[in-house]
């Protein structure tokens, strides 16, 4: 097993295809992300940013292309051009080391908050329900919902939901969070404490890609700004200069259209 050294990106993809059909949707994108980097992955809508997203943990299988994930190699392409994935168990022990946040929150709505947060730690990760309720109730602690750990999701808000599916996250300790459209489907005035949550978690240095129209979290919170448009990664540049200048056509258009 490759050494943890900063160095080693903890997401590296390089080169991935992939069609639905006849639509081209990820044209060869190349994107790494460091331990503790926080990007943010922004661009119109159907350029293949969850797409993307969705490749990295086996979501989608991907046509062509490598993904390494902290330096372990999940799927690469052979000498003959066809895409091999690491043997089942070793695939899914590197999945797991990604947990990922949607934009309709996905929680279990038959269960509690506390155990929607200790399903996949006890069935899952294998751990005992007075370990996985220990790490529940820090977690709600951590997200400000400790009051909330009995009510069934439909009883919270969109902002407790989504704050509630970072936590469920977070129970299976993963090393990177991938969070798709976090605030999307949320009231203008829920999408601040999602954020804060977020900006809590990037203060901790916690490997981050996040996909997200929210220009100012961008700007504020992500070092490094990857612009895709219509399956291209078209530019990945630190977040100061992206803002500064996009450096590119497109990005720029994008900018003025959000801003
Ligand atoms: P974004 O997240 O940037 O809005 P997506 O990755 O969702 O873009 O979609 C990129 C393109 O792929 C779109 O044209 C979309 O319609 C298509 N697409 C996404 N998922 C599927 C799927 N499961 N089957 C067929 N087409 C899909
Ligand atoms: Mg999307």
């Amino acid at each position: 097993m490759p050494a943890m050294t900063p160095d080693v990106p903890m997401i590296a993809a390089a080169q991935l295809k992939k069609r639905f059909g006849s639509n081209e949707v990820l044209r060869g994108v190349s994107l790494s992300v460091a331990h503790g980097e926080v990007v943010a992955l922004i661009g119109p809508s159907g350029s293949g940013k969850s797409t993307f997203l969705r490749c990295l943990n086996q979501l989608e299988t991907i046509d062509a292309g490598e993904i390494r994930i902290a330096g372990e190699l999940l799927v690469g392409t052979d000498a003959q051009g066809q895409c091999r994935y690491a043997p089942e168990a070793e695939a899914r022990r590197l999945c797991r080391k990604s947990g990922m946040v949607f934009q309709h929150f996905n929680l279990f709505p038959h269960l509690t908050v506390l155990e929607n947060l200790i399903e996949a730690p006890m069935v899952v990760a294998g751990l005992a329900r007075a370990e996985a309720l220990q790490r529940a109730e820090r977690l709600l602690a951590k997200v400000g919902l400790s009051a909330k750990r009995d009510s069934y999701p439909a009883r919270l808000s969109g902002g407790q939901k989504q704050r509630v599916a970072i936590a469920r996250a977070l129970a299976m300790e993963p090393e990177i969070m991938l969070f798709d459209e976090p605030t999307s489907a949320l009231d203008p005035e829920l999408t601040g404490e999602v954020l804060r949550t977020m900006r809590e978690l990037a203060d901790e240095r916690m490997t981050m890609l996040v996909v997200t129209h929210e220009m100012g979290f961008a700007r504020e919170v992500a070092h490094t700004v990857a612009f895709m448009d219509e399956g291209e990664l078209v530019v990945q540049r630190a977040a100061r200069e992206f803002f500064a200048d996009p450096g590119h056509e497109r990005a720029q258009a994008f900018l003025d259209h959000m801003l």
